[in-house]
Formats: C-alpha cells, structure tokens, sequence
C-alpha cells in the first residue's frame, strides 16, 4: 500500500454532434455501422455508470470489482474498500469524484436500464438505431439533467439540436422503419 491510490475514471459524455450525424445519415438511408457502434458504445458505459453512481456503486480503478460505496449522510472520511484488492475510497473522495462529472441520474433511470438491457442484444442495424432512438427521445423529453447524464455540450444547445431532429423524426414517421 502507501503511495496515492488511483481515482476512479469516468466514460466521456458522447458529443451532440455525433448524434446529429447519425441521424442525418439514417434519414437519408446510409446505415453506418461504425458511427452507430460508436454513439452506441459510449451511452452505454455512460448509462452503466449513471446507475451505478445512482446506486451508490464504484468500479476499482485496480481491479475492476465494482462494490458499494455507502456516502449519503456518512461522514467524508468513511472508507469503503474493494473486496477483491488493497483498493479503498473514502465517502467525501467518492462523492467529489462523482459531483461534476454529470453522473446522478434519476428521472430517466427507467429508459438507461432498458437501454443496457436491449443494447447489447440488438444485432441489427435497424434494431440498434430504434434502442438509440428511444434512449435519445427519453433523453429529449426529460430535459437538462438527462442530458447532462449522457450529452456533451450546454443542455439548453443539446436540448435544441434534439428539438431539431424530432422535427426531422415526425417528418419521416410515415416513410416505415
Ligand atoms: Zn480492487
């Protein structure tokens, strides 16, 4: 032991424009798998720790064991350790760890774990594209603090650019999948 412990990393947010792109290309027919894996990928390790943060739970920067790291109303020294290693976080490091980085969900908590659920089982294209869209219109109707969870950029600007391609969404809604 000795020497400072490594912090825990969190999964970067997924830039609006990543989203944009792929919905312009989706509408005009181009299924892009990469783009598609790749906005798919990042909200996935991003829900995973919206709710596992909501949950109170940490993955060790270690050893990869996830554990619970009880904070509310404890006092900022109590120190959890990783059942599997010599790795420990006290209440107040976890805490500030977690505080800017976006990761308390809540209100959409429901639409992040039926994403995680269905993601990874999709295998098609289409079916990929219909669990991003849900996951992104639930994102688009529960406003700033969702999109804080999972977008990059200023909430009022992403919440504009999903504005913009509901619009675009309702316009194609009677083309079929
Ligand atoms: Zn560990």
């Amino acid at each position: 032991m000795g020497g400072p412990q490594p912090l825990p990393r969190f999964a970067p947010k997924v830039p609006a424009g990543w989203i944009v792109q792929l919905y312009r290309r989706d509408a005009l027919g181009i299924q892009d798998w990469e783009l598609l894996d790749k906005v798919g990928a990042r909200l996935y390790v991003r829900c995973l720790e919206v709710l596992a943060v909501s949950d109170s739970l940490v993955r060790c920067p270690q050893c990869g064991t996830e554990f619970e790291v009880p904070w509310i109303g404890q006092p900022a020294d109590r120190v959890a350790s990783c059942p599997s290693c010599n790795w420990s976080i006290s209440a107040g490091v976890y805490h500030a760890r977690f505080e800017h980085q976006d990761l308390l969900g809540g209100n959409a908590r429901g639409a992040f774990t039926t994403f995680v659920e269905e993601y990874p089982r999709a295998r098609s294209y289409a079916e990929r594209m219909l669990i991003v869209d849900r996951l992104v219109h639930a994102v688009h109707v529960s406003g700033n603090t969702v999109v804080r969870n999972l977008i990059e950029g200023h909430p009022r600007h992403v919440l504009a650019i999903l504005d913009g391609l509901a619009a675009v969404d309702a316009s194609n809604t009677h083309v079929g999948p």
